[in-house]
């Protein structure tokens, strides 16, 4: 499943290429025909990532609200004047002059008002990704894990509590901070919950800047192959890269969990 920084750099495509100009949406699969004809040959907006969920806000104060799921995948492409035939179960094409999307396999593909958009605005964490005033989407992050008995392993891979992270950043961010994922979030002191929340919005940045999850510092620069990537994501029974012990996995909420036992406590 794509993390935040995946969606981010979706809102930033289509900023760059549809942002201002009239768009033809049209449903080839048939899954998405009367929500398309709500917002076809409307203007875009603004496009914006909120952790996983993007929304496409037109010039009729509709928004289109997409959530790619497990299966769910975007393909951008240019076009002279004739496009191709729509290839699978495509849910959603998007055209003007130069380009198209295509949208296959999404969990949410939805026309939804203003007030709604507010409501799901209101319901999903604070983004890192997401300009932070004054720092509240900081503070609210802080005070969601400081009250919960809940486990920061899966504190942090609840949407309500912080949106965009999944299960790689979660494992990464977990050892960098060095913290075990079983400690409850209230155990935690708020400078450890501050640095959990600098990290992700770090890590998040390397992300939309590379397209690739790099949780190592020292290979920011590279491009890294994805056994390199990590310190503990799918390397469970090989060293540690900071100790030496070997990388645990467990179930943690149906969710595999890596975490190093001696590095993380
Ligand atoms: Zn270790």
């Amino acid at each position: 499943m794509p993390e935040g920084h995946t969606v981010h750099r979706t809102a930033n495509e289509f900023s760059n290429l549809f942002a201002g100009s009239e768009v033809t949406v049209s449903s080839p699969q048939g899954r998405f025909s009367a929500g398309a004809k709500l917002i076809s040959g409307r203007v875009l907006v603004k496009a914006k990532a909120i952790g996983k969920q993007l929304f496409l806000e037109f010039d009729n104060g509709l928004t289109l609200r997409i959530h790619l799921g497990i299966y769910g995948k975007w393909s951008f492409k240019k076009h002279q004047g004739e496009l191709p035939e729509a290839v699978g179960q495509v849910r959603a094409r998007f055209v003007n002059q130069n380009h198209f999307a295509d949208l296959r396999g999404p969990t949410v593909c939805e026309v939804i008002s203003k007030a709604e958009v507010k409501a799901v605005e209101k319901r999903l964490g604070p983004d890192p990704l997401n300009p932070n005033p004054k720092g509240q989407q900081e503070q609210r992050f802080v005070d969601k894990v400081h009250s919960s008995k809940t486990s920061i392993g899966l504190l942090l891979m609840n949407q309500d509590v912080i949106s965009g992270i999944g299960n790689v950043y979660r494992a990464e961010i977990l050892f960098r901070a060095g913290i075990s994922p079983h400690r409850p979030g209230s155990t935690l002191t708020e400078q450890e919950i501050r640095a959990i929340w600098a990290d992700a919005v770090d890590l998040l940045k390397v992300g939309v800047k590379t397209g690739h999850m790099i949780t190592r510092d020292e290979l920011r620069t590279k491009k890294p192959n994805k056994a390199d990537r990590n310190y503990v994501y799918k390397r469970e029974g090989t060293p540690c890269r900071n100790c030496g012990t070997n990388v645990s996995i467990e179930i943690m909420a149906t969710r595999k969990l890596y975490w190093c036992v001696s590095c993380q406590n």
